[in-house]
């Protein structure tokens, strides 16, 4: 029986895991911390029973992650919930861009710009699940449906700031740059469309769902169906070095690159390591969950509803913060992302607190404290938060990375996102998954398709990891 080591229980980490243990390969997963889920975690971090995502939450791109739904998730307990609003972005006037799944009724509310979300929307996501296949994967290979590949992509070739141009209305405008400032990075750069493109057409085919019982469900499903194919999991084994790993046929690791570097040490080419060395940091992410007495008392009423809720006021202003935390710069009205899972999974609240989950884009490795910033935020759309709030907790980007060091600086993308570590992962190769030594793999959110927690780039590694065996 051919043997497989996994260093590292993410989603990545877990969804190789499962994939190789599907094909007969005996796996072992080894995690540094004391459970497996990476950030697919969820826990009661401020009163008993009020459930908090760790990290991810909202989750458009994992309910169709073909990984995912071949696994029968329904069978290991895992089941997608969803908002009666995907997500909200109010603006100072009261009013707001408002997502729901359905493009129909998304462009019904935009006003004068419905047309054009129509037409920048209809066709990608009626073919979504053609697409699926090419975007979830490696971009730099033969595309199975390349008309339908070619006619998503010319726009995401397009700066964020310029796309939204092309809308005419505020709400609008800012409805599309705050999905797509998710890339974490200045929003008049090229490509910068790319992944909001990707998250709002999945969303329109699949909804931004979220986990019922908290994201940790979705790692949860994948460690039973590790269990039931005869894997092995091993919790708090940190790797340092090479000579901890236990022999194996195939190793793969859902670290960044510049961390598989420092374990293979001169065990990599020489090229390989200098490029994992030189991989490239995004900003940061500060984090702080609320306890919230009643509910966030926004002024824009779909905001009440939305699972997801962006904050930043204009399109112009959330280019400039963007702008500022590529720079260095904390700016003083950062970008917000709120969370309210619980609309569409009631059972993690208690009573009539309910747990709030929000975070700020800062400078990477920011050291100040963000939580006045992220308030200040939340008060500028729905005056009296403050007041409503019974208990927080607060994650720096210190924290975040001592939690998880995949996520360094705060940078919970696992690498900048810039035009070639977007087109090719680690380093420029066609095989972003080989570490070029034979039978080892990277397949972190670093690698294609990118970061979530769709357990993608685990099972594309893996697929490579089954080729060589
Ligand atoms: C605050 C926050 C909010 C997010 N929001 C969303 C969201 O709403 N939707 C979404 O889709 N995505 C979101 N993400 C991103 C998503 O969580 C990641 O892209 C995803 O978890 C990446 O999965 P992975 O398996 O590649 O790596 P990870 O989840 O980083 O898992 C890596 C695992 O490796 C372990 N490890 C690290 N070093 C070692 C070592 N040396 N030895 C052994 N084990 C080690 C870690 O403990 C961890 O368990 C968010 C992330 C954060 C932090």
């Amino acid at each position: 029986m051919s043997t497989a080591i996994v260093v590292g229980g993410g989603p990545n980490g877990l969804a190789a895991a499962v994939t190789l243990a599907q094909h007969g390969v005996q796996v072992t997963v080894l995690e540094a911390a004391d459970e497996v889920g990476g950030g697919a975690r969820s826990s009661e971090a401020i009163l008993p029973g009020l459930l908090h995502d760790d990290c991810s939450a909202i989750h458009p791109m994992a309910v169709g992650s073909p990984f995912l739904s071949g696994l029968d998730p329904d069978r290991y307990g895992l089941q997608w919930r969803w908002p009666q609003v995907d997500c909200a972005h109010p603006l100072d006037d009261g009013s707001a861009g408002v997502l729901y799944r359905s493009v129909e009724q998304t462009a019904a509310g935009l006003g004068r710009d419905g047309g054009r979300w129509r037409r920048l929307f209809e066709g990608p996501v009626a073919r979504f699940d053609a697409l699926n296949t090419d975007i979830m994967g490696p971009l730099l290979r033969l595309p199975h449906h390349p008309l339908t590949l070619a006619r998503f992509g010319a726009p995401t070739a397009l700066p964020a700031s310029g796309l939204a141009h092309w809308f005419r209305t505020p709400q609008a405008r800012a409805l599309f740059i705050g999905v797509a400032a998710h890339a974490f990075r200045p929003l008049h750069y090229p490509m910068t469309s790319a992944i909001g493109l990707g998250i709002l057409t999945a969303g329109h085919r699949h909804g931004w769902a979220v986990a019922a019982g908290g994201s940790q469900a979705i790692a949860d499903a994948m460690a039973a169906a590790l269990i039931e194919l005869g894997g092995t999991i091993e919790t708090g084994v940190r790797v340092a070095s090479a000579s901890q790993l236990p022999p194996a046929d195939v190793t793969l690791f859902d670290l960044a690159p510049d961390a598989v570097a420092q374990i293979l040490g001169d065990r990599l080419p020489r090229r390989v390591a200098r490029a994992y060395r030189r991989f490239r940091r995004g900003p940061g992410a500060f984090k702080v969950d609320f306890a919230v007495e009643q509910r966030v008392p926004w002024t824009n009423h779909d905001a009440r509803l939305a699972g997801t809720v962006h904050l930043a006021g204009t399109h112009r202003e959330l280019a400039a913060t963007e702008r500022d935390v590529h720079a260095g710069r904390m700016p003083e009205r950062p970008f917000v992302l709120v969370g309210q899972q619980y609309l569409a999974d009631p059972q993690r609240s208690v009573g009539d607190v309910h747990p709030v989950w929000t975070y700020a884009h800062v400078p990477h490795g920011y050291t100040g404290d963000a939580t006045a910033a992220i308030i200040a935020q939340i008060e500028r759309f729905a005056p009296g938060f403050r007041d409503r709030v019974v208990g927080q907790a607060v994650r720096s980007t210190g924290e975040m990375a001592v939690y998880n060091p995949n996520f360094a600086g705060g940078d919970i993308m696992t690498g900048a996102k810039d035009v070639r570590q977007l087109v090719f992962g680690p380093r420029i190769t066609l095989s972003p998954y080989s570490t070029g030594i034979p039978g080892t793999y990277i397949c972190s959110a670093a690698t294609p398709p990118g970061p979530g927690a769709h357990g993608m780039c685990g099972a594309n590694a893996a697929r490579l990891a089954l080729r060589h065996l």
